[in-house]
């Protein structure tokens, strides 16, 4: 994909994101790799309103090149992309059901949701919970860096949802998976739940490797 189209389609899913409430204000950020770097939603701005001259180029090594100075969260991302080499975006969104589960106590930090659907299982997986750190810190992309090349999507506590994927549409599909799974768990988790078996999960596997 030429990187006028990387431009267009990350304002694109900026926009989609924002105006159905996925993401709020200024939070989220989106980012795709590149032939020569890195494309980022740059700092402070809303994703309903990216300007695709504007969007943050960095070079391969994670440098500011052009364009507005990247997201807080750059780090983060660049984490994401050294430890899963096949994968070319990440989105990390502050979605508010993904966000809730990540504020409750008590919850596998291991593996947070069940895998309630099929969806969630192929396109999720076991989903991890990294520790609270704060916006920008560069605990947080060390601690995303630690798992990143077993998990795609992780759960950073007290903040929200980052997920890496092999284009950006896919990337969006599997953040969207996890909010509305959030969702699901958070309406029915005091209820006698029936996720899908070991076994149906390692079918879904099998049928559908990622
Ligand atoms: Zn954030």
């Amino acid at each position: 994909m030429s990187e006028s189209r990387h431009r267009e389609a990350l304002c694109a899913l900026g926009r989609s994101l924002y105006e159905r409430g996925l993401t709020h204000g200024s939070t989220g950020n989106l980012s795709v790799r590149t032939a020569d770097g890195f494309l980022m939603t740059p700092t402070g701005c809303s994703l309903g309103a990216l300007d695709p001259a504007r969007l943050s180029a960095l070079d391969g090594a994670g440098a500011h090149v052009a364009g507005d100075p990247p997201t807080k969260e750059a780090l983060l991302h660049l984490a994401m992309y050294r430890e899963r080499p096949r994968d070319a975006a990440v989105v990390h969104l502050h979605s508010t059901h993904s966000v809730a589960v990540s504020l409750l106590a008590g919850v596998d930090p291991e593996d947070v949701l069940p895998p309630l659907t099929a969806y969630y299982a192929m396109r999720v997986g076991k989903l991890p919970m990294l520790p609270y750190f704060p916006p920008g810190d560069a605990g947080l992309a060390a601690a995303v860096g630690s798992v990143a090349a077993r998990h795609h999507a992780v759960l950073l506590a007290n903040h929200g949802p980052v997920v890496a994927g092999a284009t950006l549409a896919a990337a969006a599909d599997i953040v969207e998976e996890l909010e509305a799974t959030a969702k699901l768990w958070l309406m029915l988790r005091h209820e006698r739940l029936r996720p899908l078996t070991a076994e149906q999960v390692a079918d879904l596997a099998r049928r559908f490797p990622r």
